[in-house]
């Protein structure tokens, strides 16, 4: 058996990051930025007010208070979007509303709260305000000239906005990686059509299409295969030759891959492909076919449920990440109280068991298994937000601490 960690490095060492494309920032969000985005203009360009209120001369307010009250005349109404017609004067105030830039001659707003309507075209200062109240300076977030983001750096919807708030409508980022999915097996069917003898559901294509969309690649449902060499060749051919509409940047297949008559998946590739076909030290998820097929990283994941998405946890996302430009491929972990005891014979593989891990008041998190624990026992890993990661040995006792992969 491979140790898990070689088995990660094996399957690394044949992946790169993939090229550098223009995209429409609308689409870029957690893709991976390949170019410097710097401020053009300052952000805010403008001093512009906080609050809605009234734009005075901070001179005017001195000594004000809910019992010394001052009226002033409203000079005009400013509102986000427009300018003042003319600067402000000593002695009036004029109206403005969140955004809107100060009126030349003002240098503080008092907030529409701390003052009272006096008539059509007068207001009560019911406060003191001190110089800048409430004013937002240009540039007061970005000075214009200043680098913002560079290389390396994963888009967030925050990123998005500040880019877009500097005018950019595209950006250099990796490409969104286009992965292929399909299943293989005669047993499987879709839909709700009655199951016939031997018959069960693809329930393995739906959950990985949706890992690879969580991954942030785009999915290419390629359909279901049948157990036949010539379906799975052609299939495979189609989605990678030069003659493939669309090329994409991985595979992903599920069951066939495993030691029986009918594996014909791992026929082909061992025909096509220069595969490694390696017994992964771990449980669920042994058997994990990885290779390159017409220089296309390929991931033969096992047929059963939750062996197909565990093997997809942790040999093809972090695969899919590194194309896409992420330094940070791995889920991130916590130690946890184990709750229930998670026992396991001693085996040389390290177990993950699926679990659901939440913190506590008191911070700490805490473990408890989320349900049966077979490899075909998907409702578990539907119910789990965490793989326990057990090393060899007898396992943890309830009440001992354990490694959790948080799943999302
Ligand atoms: P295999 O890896 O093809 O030998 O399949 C192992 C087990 O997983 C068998 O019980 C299959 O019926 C089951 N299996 C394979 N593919 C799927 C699938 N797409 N959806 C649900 N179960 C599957
Ligand atoms: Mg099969």
């Amino acid at each position: 058996m491979t140790p898990l960690d070689e088995a990660q490095a094996r399957v690394a060492r044949d992946i790169s990051v993939l090229p550098v494309v223009d995209v429409a920032l609308a689409d870029a969000r957690g893709l991976v930025l390949a170019e410097e985005i710097s401020a053009t203009e300052a952000i805010p360009p403008f001093a512009n007010t906080a609050m809605d209120g009234f734009a005075v001369k901070a001179a005017d307010t001195v000594g004000l208070s809910e019992s010394n009250v001052k009226s002033l005349p409203v000079a005009a109404t400013v509102a986000a979007g427009a300018v003042a017609p003319r600067p402000l004067e000593a002695g009036e105030v004029m109206r403005i509303m969140t955004g809107a830039p100060i009126p030349d001659g003002a240098d503080a707003i008092i907030m529409v709260e701390l003052t009272t309507p006096d008539g059509d075209d007068r207001v009560e200062l019911r406060a003191e305000v001190p110089v800048g109240n409430h004013i937002r300076p240009a540039g007061d977030d970005l000075q214009a000239g200043t680098a913002i983001f560079g290389p390396g750096e994963e888009l967030s919807p925050a990123h998005i906005g500040v880019i877009a708030s500097v005018g950019r409508e595209t950006v250099k980022v990796h490409r969104r990686p286009r992965v292929g999915v399909f299943s293989t097996g005669d047993e499987l069917t879709v839909g709700p059509a009655a199951l016939q003898p031997g018959q069960i559901r693809d329930s393995n294509r739906p959950s990985i299409v949706a890992l690879v969309e969580e991954a942030g690649c785009e999915a290419v449902n390629l359909g279901l295969l049948r157990d036949d060499e010539a379906e799975i060749e052609s299939a495979l051919r189609g989605a990678l030759g030069d003659d493939a509409a669309t090329p994409v940047d991985a595979l992903v297949t599920s069951g066939g891959v495993s030691m029986g008559d009918f594996d014909f998946v791992k026929r082909v590739l061992g025909r096509l492909g220069d595969m490694n076909w390696m017994q992964v030290a771990i449980k669920p998820a042994k058997p994990l076919a990885f290779g390159m097929l017409m220089g296309t990283p390929i991931f033969g994941l096992p047929g059963n449920p939750v062996s197909s998405m565990v093997s997809f946890e942790l040999f093809a996302r972090p695969s899919l990440l590194t194309m896409m430009g992420r330094s940070n491929i791995r889920r991130p972990t916590v130690t946890a109280l184990a709750e229930d005891a998670l026992l396991r014979p001693p085996d040389g593989k390290t177990h993950f068991a699926r679990v659901i891990v939440e913190p506590e008041a008191d911070g700490a998190w805490r473990a408890r298994l989320a349900g049966g624990q077979g490899s075909h026992q998907l409702t578990a890993m539907a119910r789990a937000n965490g793989l326990a990661v057990i090393p060899d040995g007898d396992g943890v006792q309830a009440g001992g601490r354990v490694k959790v992969m948080l799943l999302n």
